[in-house]
């Protein structure tokens, strides 16, 4: 998969972590498999903004996670 290529992902589950922070469960099996410490993902919101998001979490099954602090304009349009 081309590194700049954006890719459409459904979000499966959300949990709510506290009153900032939300986990939001989605499936790349291509993700999954690149997850390393430290890795990000450019997580877009058409129309609002393109933001970096590290990778908390991605199993063998190809299930990734992301933790997203409401702090502004496109992480609270994912609220
Ligand atoms: C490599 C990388 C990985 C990241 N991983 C995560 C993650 O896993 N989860 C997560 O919740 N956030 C993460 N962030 C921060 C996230 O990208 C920002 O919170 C997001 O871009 C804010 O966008 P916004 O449009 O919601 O807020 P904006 O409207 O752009 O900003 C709102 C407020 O937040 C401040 N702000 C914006 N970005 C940052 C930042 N990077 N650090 C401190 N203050 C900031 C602004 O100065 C402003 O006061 C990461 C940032 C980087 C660079």
């Amino acid at each position: 998969m081309p590194i700049n290529r954006p890719t459409l992902h459904k979000i499966e589950a959300i949990k709510t972590e506290n009153e900032e922070v939300k986990t939001f469960k989605f499936r790349s099996s291509e993700l999954a498999k690149k997850n390393e410490p430290g890795q990000f993902v450019m997580l877009w919101d058409p129309g609002i903004e393109e933001i970096p998001i590290s990778i908390a979490n991605a199993s063998p099954k190809g299930e990734v996670e992301v933790a997203v602090a409401d702090v502004g304009d496109c992480t609270h349009s994912l609220r």
